[in-house]
């Protein structure tokens, strides 16, 4: 007999999902230990907390369009601690919600850190000893910050959202998401923003087009972006940070922000000397089924480092629970997730970029790039793009691009018509709505480019 049927290590989004299907659908016995708050980055420090930033950052332009729409209107000084206290009691808010989620699901909380003994048994840090049939890691990641002279001087994003105060002058290095997103929230917010990023363009593995686009339209907003610039060093000094270039460039900041990249959460925690495999970035290697080499043992969400979204996690962990608790054998779909940017403008993308496509076959590629009516009216330059890859001998649409306002917003669509295995021809015979900006998704009649 065991204590539990299930212990998930990790309150997140993979794992919270996991524990309550189990719990609540499949009459499974569950515990859950999570050593900080329960939400998981996306909840406490990433998604949501991220996105209320970028809410609160887009208030001048829209008081500039307001202005230019005949409205009196004026944006006076930005209060940060007023806004990071209505933050804090909000991500308190779902901290709550996602304990109720598990309580009323059946499901028993440690507020606690847990580590594996055995292939059945938990450790929790206050030295109480569980057993469990299954255990499901559910760990998450956080933030990795390269070894340079001075690397204790920067933040990541995970202290972003404590600030004291906001700086005057910020440094982002990397050019991902988390790197681009905070550049334009800091921007927004009125902090000069200097952004350095290694690689050639911003956005890696998006379609290049779109990386241009984004990038191009950040510079125009004044984001000082610098491509091919690596930090070598950075100092403290009487009046900030001093960071010394790989390109020779010598600048102070009152604010340093890394976000080049995440590493999973396994250290410390007994997996290896059980024999779960560890891959060469720390994460936890799994099947399909997210079963480790160790049977009993599974892992879900940003640990395994595969698509590391928090959609991409839930759909991890409700497949788990389906499979292992319901009887349901279930794997999560990874082809065509979309995602989205948020960036100013934001990025939506699903599929293969043109580049991608291309090296798999003939394309025909569909673009359309304009000013929107609503901007274009304020007298902004904001251009948006659309765009369609094509599948030259089937004409299935193999990816799709936007970006624009709202673009993640009509992604989500997008990808639904994409995931059904729509042709370009599908998306011609829809009428346009109109007058909207993704009606030019169904109104590109003739390729811009054949490959
Ligand atoms: P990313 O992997 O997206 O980007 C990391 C960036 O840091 C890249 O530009 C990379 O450069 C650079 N970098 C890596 N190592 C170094 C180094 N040693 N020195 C200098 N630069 C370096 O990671 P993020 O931290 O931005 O985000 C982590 C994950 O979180 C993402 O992959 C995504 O899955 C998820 N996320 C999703 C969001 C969304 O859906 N909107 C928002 C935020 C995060 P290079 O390109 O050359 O490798």
């Amino acid at each position: 007999m065991f204590d539990y049927d299930l212990f998930v290590i990790g309150g997140g989004s993979g794992g919270v999902r996991a524990a309550r299907i189990a719990a609540a659908e499949g009459g499974a016995k569950v515990a859950l230990a999570e050593e900080s708050r329960m939400g998981g980055t996306c909840v406490i420090r990433g998604c949501v907390p991220k996105k209320l930033m970028v809410f609160a950052s887009e208030y001048p332009d829209a008081v500039a369009d307001a202005r230019a729409y005949g409205w009196d209107a004026t944006v006076g000084g930005f209060d940060w601690v007023k806004f990071r206290t209505a933050l804090e009691a909000e991500l308190n808010r779902l901290e709550g919600a996602y304990r109720n989620t598990l309580k009323n699901a059946g499901v028993e909380v440690f507020d606690a850190r847990a580590t594996l003994v055995d292939a059945h048994r938990v450790r929790l840090a206050d030295g109480r000893d569980f057993s469990a049939k299954h255990i499901l890691i559910a760990t998450g990641g956080r933030p990795f910050v390269p070894e340079i002279p001075g690397a204790e001087l920067a933040v990541t994003s995970n202290e972003m959202f404590h600030l004291e105060a906001l700086p005057k002058r910020a440094l982002v290095v990397g050019g991902g998401y988390i790197a681009s997103e905070f550049a334009c929230i800091l921007h927004g917010l009125g902090v000069e923003t200097t952004q350095y990023y290694r690689g050639a363009q911003i956005l890696r593995g998006f379609d290049d087009e779109a990386r241009g686009h984004v990038s191009n339209a950040m510079r125009a907003r004044g984001i000082d972006i610098h491509c091919g610039t690596d930090v070598e060093r950075l100092e403290q000094t009487a009046e900030g940070i001093r960071a010394v270039a790989t390109d020779g460039t010598d600048r102070e900041f009152d604010l340093v922000m890394y976000a080049t990249g995440r590493l999973p959460n396994t250290g410390g925690l007994g997996l290896e000397a059980l024999g779960v495999g560890i891959g060469r970035k720390g994460e936890v290697l799994v099947d399909a089924w997210s079963q480790t080499a160790v049977p009993s043992v599974y892992a879900v969400g940003d640990v395994t480092d595969r698509i590391n979204l928090t959609p991409v996690a839930i759909r991890e962990g409700h497949a788990f629970a389906d499979t292992v608790f319901r009887g349901v054998p279930t794997q999560a779909d990874h082809e065509l997730v979309a995602s989205a940017v948020f960036t100013q403008p934001e990025l939506g993308s699903v599929g293969l970029s043109e580049e991608a496509a291309r090296a798999a076959g003939p394309v025909e590629i569909y673009t359309a790039s304009f000013r929107p009516m609503k901007t274009l009216f304020a007298g902004r330059p904001d251009k948006v793009l659309m765009k369609l890859v094509v599948d030259g001998a089937s004409k299935r649409v193999l990816g799709c691009h936007i970006v624009g306002p709202e673009a993640g917003e009509m992604i989500q669509l997008a990808a639904i018509a994409i995931k059904m295995g729509a042709t370009k021809a599908d998306f011609d015979r829809t009428v346009a709505v109109h007058p909207t900006m993704s009606e030019e998704l169904v109104t590109m009649r003739k390729p811009t480019r054949v490959f």
